[in-house]
């Protein structure tokens, strides 16, 4: 097998040669103007043999381990070019399929997603269930070969280019709440679904609702055990940290842009000294998921956590740096409306520091707060 330092140097030169195809890096979601850039960057990668690094053969992947995928990367982040299209699809989809699905549902979707031919989006959230998931009502309910979905979800990226869904649906209500819950490979196209943009402060729109109105969807889209969803659920929200992490060779460039923006200004001591503090953590961070790698773990928690909070303290100083400019519009101001989605997005703030406080310092549960009946 290839060394990761051999791929790095042959990586660096496959982008220096190619980085003119690929669309801006538009993070870990495509925004929707954007797509067709996108589909067609995803089928080059395939093509040169740069999709599914870490994924086995027989799936079209390329059979190196997980280092080389963090390496590919670290290499796109460095030329500022995606480094996957559709990251539902070939982190968190690509992760469950191969964990949990069974040989005909790795067939049919794998290579295909690699191929950027099934898009996915993640329809998890709903208007009463975000932190708390598990409180989730759409239904899916078992009627003979199929199972009828009914219910609405919400801020969901891409919804309405994606021809795919991995779905979270309840499917026993009479079950504790995380034991009645089911997870389905969805096929977007299927009669009774309609989509809504939502737009957001920025004035983009990149979310949308989704809604399920009897929507009958065959039995087979079940991944996983019936009613246990959760543990897929939770394996792909674990990827999902993993991979937020890693976008920590972007904000390296965004720092480095930051120290570019303080050159030749009259900074005040505390400015300089929260961009030194900013740095000096973005290169800890660095460290720290070099060492990680893309490898789902609860200590993605904690990549998460970091990088998303630092994202915006970078937002919100390069704003205070420029001055009354940065509230009209351009960069900085985008920067400010936008940053405080990274926290919320795959888990709040406060939600990871649950999770690191209980999971990984072994500090007691939070108290669970009983909701009143009938609300
Ligand atoms: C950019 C972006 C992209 C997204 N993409 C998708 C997507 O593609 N698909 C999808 O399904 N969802 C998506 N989401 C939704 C996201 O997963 C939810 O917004 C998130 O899980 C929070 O849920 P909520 O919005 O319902 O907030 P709530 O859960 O209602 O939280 C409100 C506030 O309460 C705090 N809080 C809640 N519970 C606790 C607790 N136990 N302890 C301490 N504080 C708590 C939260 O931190 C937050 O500050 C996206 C969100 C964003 C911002």
């Amino acid at each position: 097998m290839i060394t990761v330092d051999d791929f790095a140097q042959e990586a660096k030169h496959w982008l220096a040669e190619n980085k003119h195809l690929a669309p801006r890096d538009y993070g870990a979601i495509c925004p929707p103007d954007m797509v067709n850039e996108g589909l067609a960057w995803q089928k080059h990668l395939y093509a040169s043999g740069k999709a599914g690094i870490h994924w086995p053969v027989e799936f079209g992947g390329q059979g190196l381990t997980a280092a080389h995928q963090a390496q590919w990367l670290y290499e796109c982040a460095l030329v500022g070019v995606p480094g996957v299209f559709n990251m539902v699809g070939l982190v968190l989809t690509g992760g469950a399929v191969q964990k949990f699905g069974t040989p005909e549902q790795q067939a049919k979707h794998l290579n295909a997603t690699l191929r950027a031919e099934h898009v996915w989006c993640q329809l998890f959230s709903e208007p009463g269930a975000g932190s708390d998931l598990g409180s989730l009502s759409t239904k899916a309910e078992r009627d003979g070969d199929r199972y009828i979905v009914n219910g609405q979800k919400v801020w969901c990226s891409g919804a309405r280019y994606s021809n795919w869904g991995i779905l979270m649906a309840r499917t026993n209500s009479d079950a504790p709440k995380h034991e009645g819950i089911s997870f389905f490979l969805l096929d977007m196209s299927l009669p009774g679904i309609e989509i809504r943009p939502l737009k957001q402060m920025t004035g983009e729109a990149e979310f949308d609702e989704v809604f399920f109105t009897d929507v009958e969807m065959p039995a087979e889209a079940l991944l996983g055990p019936l009613h246990g969803g959760w543990g897929v659920g939770m394996a792909v929200l674990t990827s999902e940290r993993g991979h937020i992490g890693t976008s920590v060779i972007s904000l390296e460039r965004r720092l480095d842009s930051i120290s570019r923006l303080a050159e030749g200004r009259d900074l005040s001591p505390t400015e300089r000294q929260e961009i030194v503090k900013l740095l000096s953590k973005g290169m800890a961070y660095k460290a720290m998921a070099q060492r990680q790698g893309p490898v789902a773990s609860t200590a993605a928690s904690l990549m998460k956590l970091g990088i998303t909070e630092m994202m915006f303290e970078t937002s919100m100083l390069r704003s205070d740096i420029s001055g009354m400019d940065s509230l009209l519009v351009g960069p900085e101001a985008f920067g400010v409306l936008s940053a405080p989605g990274g926290r919320i997005a795959g888990g709040t703030s406060q939600v990871q520091r649950n999770i690191i406080g209980e999971r990984l310092l072994g500090l007691p549960r939070e108290p669970s707060i009983k909701k009143p009946e009938n609300n």
